[in-house]
């Protein structure tokens, strides 16, 4: 006998669901309440893949704190599965980026991205990673790792709550939840994803980033917010004191 649910029976949900990659989760719950376990190989995947999320474990400045205490028994990250922060990055597949990504640090983070196994994830939490925050306008801090890496989720805050770091878990969980074996990057031939480690040079990064990665942007929106009251990502040269010297003419009595 087909059980009546919510005006549809089953076989018009079977219909429904035809040619679906993942199955109806009405349909499923209505097939389990029959002793019958049906699922897809994606969902399987996907199930075992976004519920055992091991995290690389490292943390960059104040940020770095809301993460570990979002590890601790108040908000108990164990209970998203996510609870296994790995030393190595060769058996990790989230890279939390918690704090602050200085000029010096780049090198080393997009060095342990490269390192880590496919699938692979990243997350930035906080203002600093994602636009370098409160230090925007620093000489040493980088406006944005995702100029050298890819970004799956931007977590905004100065610092973010832990509950927002388990909000970001939860979302990077959706992403993995919607993703498809046969579809999947990792699995297609020619995938690239060891990005070009940028050296520290005397004037910052070489190169400024990855055009496979980012691109800057046609207008600068802050900007367009602020107009032309302050000066936008130029600086002032500094004046050569030796020439100014030069140029002024020598106080009478005055010793050389
Ligand atoms: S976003 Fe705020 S709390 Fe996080 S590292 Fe930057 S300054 Fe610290």
């Amino acid at each position: 006998m087909i059980p009546q649910n919510s005006g549809r029976n089953l076989k018009e949900l079977m219909v429904f669901t035809k040619n679906k990659s993942v199955p109806d989760p009405q349909l499923r719950v209505e097939l389990a309440k029959k002793g019958v376990v049906w699922t897809s190989l994606d969902f399987l995947y996907n199930w075992g893949r976004r519920s055992s999320i091991w995290p690389m474990q490292f943390g960059l400045a104040c940020c770095a704190f809301e993460m570990i205490a979002a590890a601790c028994a108040r908000y108990d990250i164990a209970r998203f599965g996510a609870e296994l922060f790995r030393a190595s990055p060769r058996q990790a597949d989230l890279m939390i980026i918690s704090g602050t990504v200085t000029k010096k640090m780049a090198p080393q983070v997009v060095r342990l991205y490269n390192q880590m196994p496919e699938p692979k994830y990243v997350l930035t939490m906080g203002a600093c990673a994602i636009s370098g925050g409160p230090f925007i306008d620093g000489y040493n801090v980088l406006r944005g790792i995702d100029r050298y890496i890819p970004v799956d989720v931007h977590l905004p805050g100065c610092p973010p709550r832990p509950e927002a770091l388990l909000y970001g878990l939860m979302q990077l969980q959706k992403k993995i939840a919607s993703q498809e074996i046969q579809k999947a990057e990792w699995y297609q031939k020619g995938l690239k994803r060891e990005f070009p480690i940028p050296e520290f040079g005397p004037n910052g990064l070489i190169p400024k980033f990855n055009p496979e990665v980012w691109q800057p942007p046609q207008k600068d929106a802050r900007k367009t917010h602020y107009g032309s009251t302050i000066l936008v990502g130029k600086k002032l040269k500094a004046p050569d004191l030796e020439l100014a010297l030069a140029a002024k003419p020598a106080a009478p009595g005055a010793t050389v």
